[in-house]
């Protein structure tokens, strides 16, 4: 599925017109190749302050261990592929205008694709008020940054808990996932980041780390993949599986032949299998356990549509879409927990959708379920965290609009709205859900537990 829009303002005579007409036009993202630089160009780490030891300067000395080209000082030539704004010292709302205004300087010096990435502290439940101004404050700075970006540039933003240093290894994990080229669509979003459980810490996740294991950080582990026999699904399977996992794919019978081929091609294996099958948690235990040994990473993608405004809605669109989305990711969840299904920490990412977060007209039956993933994701976060719980992690990711089978068959007009109102200007690609869910795979990701985090371009529904 492609947009055909974005290829054609970036080439040729409809290129010059788009310009003249005053027409979006939506960038060409630049997404992961395997050898490609991970920034496309020197990092400024905005934030210190001159003459002391302070966390600007762990995460440019971090960043130079990465053999960045990282600079702390902006000047007037240089392009930036990324800018680092530290600002976890904030302790009042006046602290920040100076790494503020020191961003916007160097903003018109922003590549292509560039990177703008906040790193501050988490606001907590014992902030003082003027703590809570400064820290909150970030929240809406990053939001609005990323929405003056242009060019496919994106802005993100880490909050880290005060339990854990801003150059702990899982901050410098979704740094890195937000500097490089996996991130693509995802902007203006805040990943609350903590220390995790330390038995699974492991190295960040990399696309170009040193040592060995880091370019498949998923090496050893089993992943499942539910809806997996097309769309986005299917690119998630292909994605864990270049990170190292073996992949079992699921998908309903019907969709058998696409699915063994999914299988084939990333030399996993597949279960016929509907989710909604009141054995579905055992089935898939069995097939992993026999063919795998068992479970570490499980992926609920398995979603349908069958929308219809709520006074005309049926009984059989509403259970199907239930049963569907968010019932039997429950009923599979609490089976391989109570199974002790698991052979390490588990790490679970379901798929929610921005409808679940803002509500969409004629979803009622799809943003129910959407929005009831996010409210299991931080239940079963909860109790994976709990004294005494299984430990792992479990997320969920809520794409906008993905160029995808599911929404080819939204009407064109719909369709283009959707495409053309995120800050990036068009659909992303199933590939961009997938490497969001394999960072939230990855032993990086440790410190990122009930979190949503949004596959959208910036679209501009909901938060
Ligand atoms: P898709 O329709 O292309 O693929 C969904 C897959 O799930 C299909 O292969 C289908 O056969 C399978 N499936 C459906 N019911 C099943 C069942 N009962 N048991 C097993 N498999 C079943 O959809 P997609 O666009 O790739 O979406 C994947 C997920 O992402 C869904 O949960 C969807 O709600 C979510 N999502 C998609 C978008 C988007 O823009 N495409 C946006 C937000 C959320």
């Amino acid at each position: 599925m492609t947009d055909s829009y974005v290829k054609a303002v970036n080439s040729g005579v409809t290129k010059t017109l788009a310009k003249k007409l005053g027409l979006p036009r939506p960038a060409v993202l630049r997404r992961f190749r395997a050898g490609d630089p991970l920034t496309v160009g020197p990092v400024l780490v905005l934030g210190g302050t001159p003459g002391v030891r302070d966390d600007a300067d762990r995460v440019a000395e971090a960043l130079l261990a990465w053999d960045l080209d990282v600079r702390q000082t902006a000047d007037d030539t240089t392009r930036w592929g990324a800018v680092v704004v530290v600002l976890s010292g904030i302790e009042r709302p006046e602290d920040a205008s100076a790494p503020v205004l020191a961003l916007s300087a160097s903003l018109r010096r922003l590549a292509p694709n560039g990177r703008v990435v906040t790193i501050s502290r988490a606001p907590a439940d014992t902030d003082s008020p003027e703590l809570a101004a400064a820290r909150e404050g970030v929240d809406g700075l990053l939001r609005s940054v990323a929405k003056e970006l242009r060019y496919g540039a994106t802005g993100n933003g880490i909050q880290v808990t005060d339990d854990a240093p801003v150059d702990s290894p899982n901050v410098l994990a979704t740094l890195r996932f937000f500097l490089s080229a996996k991130s693509a669509f995802v902007d203006g979003q805040l990943l609350r980041v903590g220390a995790g459980a330390p038995s699974d810490q492991g190295a960040p996740s990399g696309d170009q780390g040193s040592g060995a294991g880091l370019d498949q950080p998923l090496a050893g582990k089993v992943a499942v993949v539910t809806g997996a026999a097309r769309g986005i699904g299917a690119q998630v399977a292909r994605t864990l599986a270049r990170d190292g996992a073996k992949v079992v794919v699921v998908d309903v019978p019907a969709a058998g032949e696409a699915l063994a081929k999914v299988a084939n091609e990333i030399k996993g294996t597949a279960l016929q299998l509907d989710v909604t099958a009141d054995d579905a948690g055992a089935r898939i235990l069995e097939h992993a356990r026999a063919r795998h040994g068992g479970i570490d990473v499980l992926v609920h993608n398995a979603g349908i549509l069958r929308d219809k405004l709520l006074a005309n809605m049926s009984a059989d669109k509403w259970d199907a879409v239930v049963a569907v989305n968010l019932a039997a990711q429950l009923r599979i969840t609490e089976y391989l927990l109570g199974a002790n299904g698991f052979s390490s920490e588990p790490r679970i990412v379901s798929l929610a959708s921005t409808s679940g977060i803002a509500g969409n007209r004629g979803q009622s039956n799809y943003a129910f379920s959407k929005a009831g993933v996010i409210g299991h994701t931080r239940a079963f976060a909860r109790l994976l965290a709990a004294p005494g719980g299984p430990g792992g992690t479990a997320n969920a990711v809520a794409p906008g609009f993905i160029e995808t089978d599911m929404t080819a068959s939204i009407p064109f007009v719909q369709r283009e709205v959707a495409r053309r109102v995120a800050s990036l200007q068009q659909g992303g690609q199933p590939v961009d859900v997938a490497e969001a869910i394999a960072f939230l795979a990855s032993p990086g990701a440790a410190g990122v537990n009930g979190q949503v985090l949004r596959v959208c371009g910036q679209n501009v529904v909901g938060r």
